[in-house]
């Protein structure tokens, strides 16, 4: 496969004349909008409200929504350079096709489409319909996830498909439907604010959300304290009451300590137990010989500290846990996250004013992604798709015969080892970038070159 040794910018100038735009134009957002429409921030997944200032149908700048009720018009540096994304020169706005040795060169609609589907044929008529493979992502709408699932199933008759949540949200949604049977959240982000204590977990929340720190300012205005668990000194963790740097992969560890000490100090609530959860005496059994001195090997967190964090959490009247990729990104990513909502379940602080739960999803459409069935064993709708219900259903929809539609097919990495093996022979990639998102950064360039 021939390198690429060009930025997109000097890529799009190889084109031919790039629009130059006057300080009155264009996309600096100078001139006066024909119209403000009510949208998303599209760049994370606190979706912050935002106005675009359009004009000519080309959004020309951006006004803050004041009244959009998670913001309040505030935005984070991100959020402010949204308006530049749609009109900006580099935009790649036509097929590039490679030309060997030589980088790209712009290609006609026609052909690119064309080239397409004939080299989607010639590999699904010689290999079988599974040797061609679709990646997506959560930065699609819904509409645009739901028609990826179907595009996928019912057009390439393809099992391959599977998104970019596969590596994050993919855990916290199993360990939530473990815990609740429900991949939802349980919280608005208000209780935060009034919460007596903060758990954040494996999130760099300042840097990365940080139109949601502003909830947590609030709650400590309130008089909130906060733990942070994180390896690294994160701008949030330097104004944490307990800063819990776990070693990396020892999670699990940690929650478990912490519950062992709620059972211990009989900081549970008792009664909430009894009624809304069932297998407690499980959890406890299973974290019976998590003392603190052995959590302190494992997590190399001091003992100290650990029933700090155990006492401040165990004693407080409303609390609120929330984590993010930093407990979801592992091979144990689901044992993290129910370990965490056991600490929430013990304490019964899930269902009540300023109490709750909540994983802080990455990608502007983490949640609506998942649901819409671009995930290797959904169908839209959250459905499975080896229920045979789920399944007869969803046919019924797309007009095809339930035998037609593909089964449970390989998740994202185990595409790419698939690719690697010469078992897939072609890939669609749809906002899903895997060398920046995969392990194993060589292994995937390798399986790339392969296609
Ligand atoms: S916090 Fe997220 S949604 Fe809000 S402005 Fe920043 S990037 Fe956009």
């Amino acid at each position: 496969m021939a390198k690429l040794p060009i930025s997109a910018s000097e890529l799009v100038k190889g084109f031919g004349p790039t629009k130059q735009y006057s300080p009155q134009e264009g996309f600096y957002g100078r001139s006066e909008p024909d119209k403000l429409v009510k949208t998303h921030c599209c760049f994370c997944g606190m979706q912050c409200g935002i106005q675009l200032k359009v004009k000519e149908n080309k959004v020309v700048g951006f006004e803050p929504w004041m009244e959009f009720p998670f913001n309040e018009g505030r935005l984070c540096p991100k959020g402010v350079q949204r308006y530049l994304q749609n009109n900006h020169p580099d935009r790649i706005l036509n097929p590039i096709q490679r030309v060997e040795g030589e980088g790209f060169e712009p290609v006609d609609w026609e052909t690119a489409m064309s080239k397409t589907v004939s080299e989607i044929k010639r590999i699904q008529n010689q290999y079988g319909n599974d040797a061609f493979a679709m990646l997506s992502g959560v930065s699609l709408t819904n509409e645009k996830s739901y028609m990826v699932g179907k595009f996928a199933r019912v057009a390439l008759k393809t099992a391959n498909l599977d998104y970019n949540g596969r590596l994050c949200m993919v855990s916290a949604g199993a360990g939530n439907k473990k815990a609740f049977g429900l991949d939802r959240t349980s919280n608005n982000w208000e209780d935060l604010a009034h919460a007596e204590v903060i758990l954040i977990a494996g999130t760099n929340v300042s840097e990365t959300f940080p139109t949601l720190t502003h909830y947590i300012w609030q709650a400590r205005d309130n008089g909130a304290k906060l733990i942070v668990v994180d390896p690294r000194v994160t701008p949030i963790a330097r104004t944490a009451d307990l800063h819990l740097a776990v070693r990396p992969g020892t999670d699990s560890a940690l929650f478990g300590a912490m519950l062992q000490q709620l059972v211990e100090n009989d900081w549970l609530d008792h009664e909430f137990i009894e009624n809304h959860t069932s297998g407690f005496q499980d959890a406890i059994d299973a974290v019976k010989d998590y003392s603190l001195e052995w959590a302190e090997e494992v997590t190399g967190i001091k003992a100290d500290l650990i029933k700090q964090a155990a006492q401040l959490w165990g004693k407080a009247k409303t609390s609120f846990l929330m984590h993010a990729r930093g407990i979801e990104h592992h091979s144990k990513g689901v044992d993290n996250v129910v370990s965490c909502i056991n600490l929430v379940l013990a304490t019964g602080r899930i269902g009540k004013p300023y109490c709750g739960y909540g994983t802080i999803t990455g990608q502007g459409n983490g949640q609506g992604g998942r649901e819409h069935g671009h995930k290797c064993d959904q169908l839209p709708g959250n459905r499975d798709i080896t229920n045979p219900e789920h399944r007869k259903y969803i046919s019924t929809v797309w007009g095809i015969e339930e035998k037609e539609l593909p089964g449970k097919g390989l998740t994202a990495y185990e595409i790419i080892e698939a690719i690697h093996r010469g078992e897939i022979k072609g890939l669609i990639s749809l906002c899903f970038n895997p060398l920046v998102s995969l392990p194993n950064n060589n292994f995937v360039r390798e399986a790339l070159e392969k296609l």
